[in-house]
């Protein structure tokens, strides 16, 4: 790829990323606007009004029933009567549950009990409740609570009430009550620990009633030994239950077992399908056969928005299968507050008509809304995929509910809920359409009040029973927990007693009818999470094969016109200086708001031209397209944030003073700024500087990397359309010689620089060889970042953002993770997974859509990373590669690389590629590392990963670095809302895409006017 235009320039391919068919039927439905798509369900959804009347009171007498017969409580529903999820204390002991069983050592879990436990009032709980499980939590929460509160009296820091806390009780009394006390919750949710004591349970005296699915605890895998694992998981709860119904188990209506696809592939993504669809669709296809061999029923879960259209591909796979024919016990769960659902019971009904296949559908309403309402805006998408109004869901799940009752022949209908109103809504279409052929689902732990009074001859209950060790089961309470504990949560509703019946019950249709607009204005949509003033950037869907293919159609057709661009000779460095010089100070005269019109036009152009620069992007500098894809609108958010932050540093401050004087604060530009961009960001970082300077006043001679010209050439020139002067900004592509000639000319006032340390230092040294006024630099460089894991943090969640952290854009970011430092007790399990999930990365064509990591930039590069990892290999105690695709050499492909080193100091400088450096630590000697850390020079990016709060704020504020990153990856900063840049070595700041930013481009200027000169004080005589 050295030269302008490599061989992947044929690579952009929309063929093979032609929408399926399930997509081209349901996509125009996936973000579609609120407002239409509410108004249609509920025209689908309403009953006439004396149906309506007969559910209310229906709902109305279920209510009033629950609330009289709670006094035998129990489950979740106490839980949650209990610690309202908005009190501190049910926040803590979401954390506990979530983190505490994990834990293998004793000093973190200790350390999480005083971070989690100091924050709770527990002892106002004790006795509230008559449930034991409430009872038996408080009781373990209030003692160690107590003793926290007691030891701390008088000692002041944590580490000495540790000490004492040791010397008084011993510190596995507070442990052992916590996890005792989770455990107790956990028995609560959880079936049984293994299939075998979940099957015992059901056969308990209260439980015969109804009829199971088991669910096997777990998140979605990231290995395919994980994948495997539960695989077989599910293939021997399958022959499990398939004994127990063998042997006269199970009850009338057969039992069934849910399956998690996401759980049996590790990388069970859109942009995975190809791979997806030829692996997972034989496993799947196995334990369909397996399921109907055994006379139960197999559902499949819902998952994340993103994942509908795949799990569709799949669904319909095993429907044309023959294993489906005259097998009626193969379902899924459709979620109705996506917007797709109605479109998607319709698309299942049409195909099982066609195919001849009877399905099970389980209707629910969706577990993951924040999540789903979180990545919407994260990724700029057009709209949300699910609904913003909690009665907007009811009314879809009313409609799907009733397009189901009209169906019954292709599908059987499961209803999974745990609301009063949608019960009542459901028995009385059912009952209109004269069939006792459906069944209500609830959660185990939930909803039990509630179905007492609804089983019976006309309907019968399956309960969603989750089978897993306790471990496993925490993140899966935590999600019920977050669920239920929403405000707009019916369970949570019931609860409460200040909120008459009448009030639970409202028809969500009649409710719908009255609120405009349909959407809720308080949740931002994706585009308007800036406010008024500054529109996001648009992001690109990629989960959409509608979308995509025109992507790529756009990408490819932008080829043809990218034509190689020569280096700009002295000359032309000569002639542009003079321009830039001389045109300067007029466009610094013009208003403020003219250069910030010109900015905002320019990101209108960079979005209408966004596969053009993707295209470029790519092709130049090997970048992927979603990579490319979010370098755009970096570049269109550093455009219209530098905007709005002209604007307010723009306006002159009259300053206070003596009466007769009139005081003025003014800003300019310094006058030519040279920015000096890297190649690893050659739409955004060099749209960035370019923009800083021209908005504040300046003239610009940009030097873009050597290696990605034809990017920066098409920046400027969208730059140019928008309004900004050919003079007033010139491009000169080249090398090192065009560096030198800038940065040692007199006329450039300032230079903005991102690269190196040390060519920054050589920059610096130059203009301070320099005659004339002393010039601004600010200097972006590299670091050795660093993320820190303490045994808290979940392993997976780790492994993905490390992965992400240190391998994407094949860790050619000057923020990309460079050592993990894991806590000891953890590092196997999460090296394990490591391995694991780096055997997963595809490598390869950054054309390729399904490409992870993409080429390193050129020749040298991959001389010199392959170099590297020929010595830092030797001996290490471990290390793991990536495979490498074919054809490594000739396409500058480098398999990722993670190694072990026996401390921070063996990392002696930045190695700008994937390679991810381990170091084991002690928990007793993390200070000590943080002190490490520091001392390396560099203060770029950080990353922590714990559930121990004051352990984040501790590390945070210890550590002397620029960002720093809790919990999630430490790649991607956005503008404006996480501003980058770092200190010492890695950098001068201030930083990009933060409020401070511009004015390192400005000089100031006060303008003193005395106002009484003609002889009088007008103003103060006619006061
Ligand atoms: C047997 C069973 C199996 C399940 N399987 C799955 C599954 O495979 N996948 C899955 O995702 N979930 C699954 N669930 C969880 C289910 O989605 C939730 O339990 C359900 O959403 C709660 O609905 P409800 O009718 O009981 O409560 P309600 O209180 O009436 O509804 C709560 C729901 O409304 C929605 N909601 C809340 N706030 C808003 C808002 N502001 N805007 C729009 N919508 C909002 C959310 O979906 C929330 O869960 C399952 C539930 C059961 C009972």
């Amino acid at each position: 790829m050295d030269g302008p235009l490599p061989s992947e320039a044929a690579g952009f391919s929309a063929a093979e990323e032609a929408p399926s068919a399930v997509g081209v039927a349901l996509n125009s439905q996936y973000l579609a606007p609120e407002e239409a798509t509410l108004r249609r369900l509920c025209d689908l959804a309403r009953l006439p009004p004396a149906d309506r009347a007969a559910v209310q009171a229906r709902a109305l007498a279920l209510v009033q029933g629950v609330r009289a017969g709670r006094s035998g409580a129990s489950g979740l529903d106490s839980l949650l009567r209990q610690y309202h999820l908005a009190s501190a204390e049910g926040v803590v002991l979401m954390c506990l549950a979530e983190a505490l069983l994990r834990i293998p050592d004793a000093h973190t879990a200790d350390r999480l009990i005083a971070d989690k436990l100091s924050e709770g009032d527990w002892e106002r709980y004790l006795g509230n409740s008559d449930s034991l499980l409430v009872n038996a939590s408080t009781w373990g929460l209030m003692l160690t609570g107590q003793l926290i509160e007691l030891d701390r009296a008088g000692v002041g820091s944590l580490a000495g009430w540790f000490g004492k806390l040791a010397a008084r009780i011993g510190e596995p009394v507070a442990r052992t009550a916590l996890r005792q006390a989770m455990r107790v919750l956990g028995h609560q949710f959880v079936m049984g620990r293994s299939i075998g004591e979940a099957l015992q349970r059901t056969a308990g005296r209260n439980e015969t009633r109804y009829a199971y699915s088991f669910d096997m605890l777990g998140e979605a895998a990231i290995t395919a030994v994980d994948a495997q694992r539960y695989l077989e998981k599910y293939r021997d709860a399958i022959g499990d239950i398939g004994r127990h119904v063998a042997q006269g188990g199970g009850g009338a209506l057969r039992p069934g077992i849910s399956v998690k696809l996401s759980a049996l592939h590790p990388r069970y993504e859109y942009l995975q399908r190809r791979r997806v669809l030829q692996e997972l669709a034989p496993r799947l296809l196995q334990l369909v056969r397996q399921a109907r061999d055994a006379g139960i029923g197999l559902t499949l879960d819902a998952e994340e928005a993103e994942r509908l259209e795949l799990s569709l591909l799949l669904i319909d796979t095993v429907l044309q299968d023959e294993v489906t024919q005259g097998y009626d016990g193969f379902g899924l769960a459709v979620q109705a507050y996506q917007k797709r659902a109605y479109g998607v019971l319709q698309w299942l009904i049409e195909r099982s008509t066609r195919l001849q296949r009877r399905i099970t559908v389980r209707l629910v309403k969706g577990a993951y809304w924040d999540t789903e309402i979180k990545r919407a805006q994260e990724r700029g998408l057009s709209g949300f995929p699910v609904f913003t109004r909690k009665q907007n869901t009811d009314v879809s799940y009313l409609a799907c509910a009733r397009l189901l009752a009209q169906n019954l022949a292709p599908v059987y209908p499961q209803f999974a809920t745990h609301n009063a109103h949608t019960v009542a809504y459901i028995t009385h279409i059912m009952a209109a359409a004269g069939t006792g052929r459906f069944e209500f689902q609830r959660l185990h732990g939930m909803g039990e009040e509630l179905y007492q009074q609804v089983i019976g001859p006309d309907a019968v209950c399956r309960v969603y029973a989750p089978v897993g060790p306790h471990e496993d089961l925490l993140p899966y309470l935590v999600r019920r927990l977050l669920e239920n504990g929403a405000n707009t949560s019916f369970v949570n509703r019931i609860l409460d007693e200040r909120l008459p019946p009448e009030r639970i019950v409202l028809d969500p249709v009649e409710e719908a009818d009255h609120t405009h607009p349909a959407a809720e204005p308080r949740i931002a949509l994706p585009e308007q999470l800036f406010g008024a003033q500054r529109p996001n950037s648009r992001g690109i869907n990629f989960a959409d094969g509608i979308e995509l293919s025109s992507l790529l159609r756009q990408c490819a057709a932008a080829v043809p016109g990218i034509e190689p661009l020569p280096d700009a000779a002295a000359a032309q460095v000569e002639q542009a200086l003079a321009r830039t010089c001389a045109t300067q100070p007029a466009w610094d005269q013009r208003p403020v708001d003219e250069r910030a019109v010109i900015l905002d036009r320019a990101a209108e152009l960079f979005e209408a031209h966004r596969a053009q620069l993707i295209a470029r992007c790519v092709l130049e500098a090997g970048r992927t397209v979603p990579d490319s894809a979010a370098e755009v609108r970096e570049a269109i958010d550093f455009l219209r944030y530098y905007a709005v932050q002209a604007r307010l540093l723009g306006a002159p401050v009259l300053l206070a003073g003596a009466t007769g004087e009139r005081n003025t604060l003014r800003i300019r530009g310094r006058g030519v700024f040279a920015c000096i961009s890297p190649w690893n960001f050659p739409v955004s970082i060099f749209t960035g500087q370019v923009a800083a300077a021209l908005v504040t006043g300046n003239a610009v001679v940009a030097k873009p990397a050597e290696q990605t010209p034809l990017t920066a050439a098409f920046a400027v020139e969208l730059m140019h359309r928008a309004g900004v002067p050919p003079d007033i900004l010139q491009l000169l592509p080249g090398g090192p010689a065009v560096g030198e000639a800038l940065t040692g000319d007199a006329r450039v006032g300032g230079v903005v620089f991102t690269g190196s340390t040390q060519t920054a230092r050589r920059i610096d040294q130059r203009l301070a060889a320099r005659p004339g006024a002393i010039a601004t630099l600010i200097a972006e460089t590299g670091g050795i970042n660093v993320m820190i894991v303490d045994s808290s943090a979940l392993a997976e969640q780790v492994v993905l953002d490390a992965v992400a952290s240190a391998f994407n854009s094949a860790g050619q970011r000057c923020s990309a993770l460079r050592v993990l430092l894991l806590q000891e007790e953890i590092a196997p399990r999460v090296l394990q997974l490591l391995a694991g999930h780096m055997d997963e990365l595809a490598v390869g064509a950054p054309t390729r859509l399904d490409t992870d990591i993409g080429p390193v930039i050129d020749d040298e590069a991959l001389a010199a990373l392959e170099a590297y990892a020929a010595k830092v290999t030797v001996g290490a105690p471990w290390q793991h590669r990536a495979p490498a695709p074919a054809a490594s050499r000739t396409h500058r492909y480098f398999a990722p690389l993670a190694v072990e080193v026996a401390d921070l100091a063996a990392v002696e400088r930045e190695v700008f590629g994937p390679v991810l450096h381990i170091v084991r630590y002690q928990a007793a000697d993390l200070d000590g590392l943080i002190d490490g850390i520091n001392r390396m020079g560099y203060g770029l990016t950080l990353g922590i990963h714990t559930r121990i709060d004051s352990a984040a704020h501790a590390i945070a504020d210890r550590a002397r670095v620029g960002n720093v990153y809790v919990n999630r990856n430490m790649i991607g900063a956005v503008v404006g809302v996480q501003p980058f840049g770092g200190r010492g070595l890695s950098g001068t700041g201030p930083k990009a895409g933060g409020p401070h930013y511009l004015q390192r481009f400005v000089t100031e200027q006060t303008l003193t006017i005395n106002t009484a000169a003609l002889g009088g004080n007008a103003s103060l005589l006619s006061l």
